[in-house]
């Protein structure tokens, strides 16, 4: 037995299924997942010394690479002053700021531990503003585990087969409706039943908790227009995709204004961070200003604002978002190429920093969730497994996106390749 199965097998003793959420579990794809001991750069280290190139990136909050010098100097810095006041500090001042600068539709902006929280407090705000009740998502689209958000959900929720969870009562579970993604006539149907109870649209602007299905032209911004014309407000879920697709996120890139942005990930440098923000005549609403309660021992946390702050900083320098974007396109396009020379029936999608892969025939664009369901699973599992062997590290799941970051190099990227290529070849 490896030490990583040795230690699974302990986990599983005194944690439910031996990990602290779900996907880690490895039940997407079978066998006993990696246990990491450290990371460095582009690489991850198991607890058998085994090194990997990492694609998963902690699920995206790693787009520098890992222990990155300045992030890992700012913690330590911050930590010398103490590790929790539950007072307002400047550095939480900064990151509002530094926020704000970023993403224009962000006026205000409240801190919280995780992209849960910031989901989880948005449609609180959303619901509270509007004074309406029900709330309209997308099916494979993951919002967090939120008891309004785990209804058809992405990511864990649909890779263990329970996109609804039981412990939601009916009564909660009703107020939330489910259109299909980049269907606009799914979502006008909606509205045209509930015309003056949705109190908002929430989604992710690429979906990356269904692979990673990018949306069609025209779908955001006629999302944009409906919630004006029936007057709900547009959430955009930018904790995958904030600081990823582009500088101002996917709402930058993809050119839409939504009320209010929820952020997570990349904007704690790897710290548990999450945020929440928008439109300023909507964030008055919140404590202590408005009505709408919201709160957190550790919301702010110093730690956590120096390690997000100084990644944040970092991300600034100029030409950053083109090479990352370079870099994903290499290796989506990458194992385009290796599959067609092989003949293995393979399509691809990118946006910015985050790719997809997915194993079917069907050679059209991407864009729905009914598409990625019928994916080969066999196929995928085995590809898992075998890059893997190969020393490379993908998330677990058919079901997610991969992360680049900018400590992908030639080498990594060369590398990766030449492996896709060997296992195409044998797999044909
Ligand atoms: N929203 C999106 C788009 C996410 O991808 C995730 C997590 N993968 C969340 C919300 C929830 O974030 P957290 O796991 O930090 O609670």
């Amino acid at each position: 037995m490896t030490r990583s199965e040795v230690l699974f097998e302990q986990a599983k003793k005194t944690i439910p299924g031996g990990v602290n959420s779900p996907v880690r579990a490895f039940n997407g794809v079978g066998g006993s997942p990696l246990f990491i001991e450290k990371a460095d750069g582009a690489y991850i280290f198991d607890a058998d010394g085994k090194k990997y190139i990492d694609y998963v990136g902690s699920w995206g909050p790693m787009i520098l690479g890992h222990n990155h010098p300045k992030i890992r100097q700012a913690v330590l810095d911050a930590v010398e002053n103490g590790l929790s006041f539950g007072a307002p500090t400047e550095l939480e001042v900064k990151m509002a700021e530094k926020v704000i600068s970023m993403v224009p539709s962000i006026e205000q902006v409240r801190m919280v531990s995780s992209g849960t929280e910031a989901t989880m407090s948005a449609i609180r705000l959303a619901r509270g503003f509007t004074n309406r009740d029900n709330i309209l998502k997308f099916e494979g689209c993951y919002h967090g585990h939120a008891d309004c958000l785990l209804v058809k959900a992405g990511s864990g929720a649909l890779t263990l087969g329970q996109p609804s969870s039981p412990g939601i009562p009916e009564d909660f579970a009703k107020h939330t409706l489910t259109a299909t993604y980049n269907d606009l006539d799914s979502v006008r149907a909606i509205f045209e039943q509930n015309p003056t109870s949705i109190a908002c649209i929430i989604l992710e602007p690429v979906a990356g908790n269904m692979n990673c299905i990018p949306p069609v032209e025209g779908f955001l911004q006629g999302l944009r227009a409906m919630c004006d014309e029936f007057g709900a407000l547009l959430i955009i879920d930018e904790v995958m995709t904030g600081f990823r697709v582009s500088m101002s996120g996917a709402q930058g890139h993809y050119n839409v204004t939504p009320d209010l942005t929820t952020l997570g990930k990349v904007i704690g440098g790897g710290m548990p961070v999450g945020a929440f923000g928008g439109r300023k005549d909507i964030m008055q609403f919140i404590a202590p200003t408005g009505p709408v309660y919201q709160a957190g021992t550790l919301s702010g946390n110093p730690i956590a604002m120096s390690a997000g702050l100084a990644q944040m900083d970092a991300l600034c320098e100029p030409g950053l978002y083109e090479a990352l974007a370079d870099k994903t396109k290499r290796v989506a396009e990458g194992f385009k190429a290796a599959a067609d020379k092989h003949g293995i029936p393979l399509n691809i999608t990118y946006v910015g920093g985050m790719f997809g892969f997915f194993f079917t025939e069907d050679n059209t664009p991407m864009t729905s969730f009914a598409q990625v369901t019928k994916c080969n699973m066999e196929h995928f599992r085995h590809f898992y497994h075998a890059m893997l062997d190969e020393g490379i590290y993908l998330a677990p799941s058919a079901y997610e996106a991969g992360f680049m970051s900018m400590a992908h190099g030639d080498a990594e990227i060369e590398y990766t390749l030449a492996a896709v290529d060997r296992i195409f070849a044998a797999m044909k």
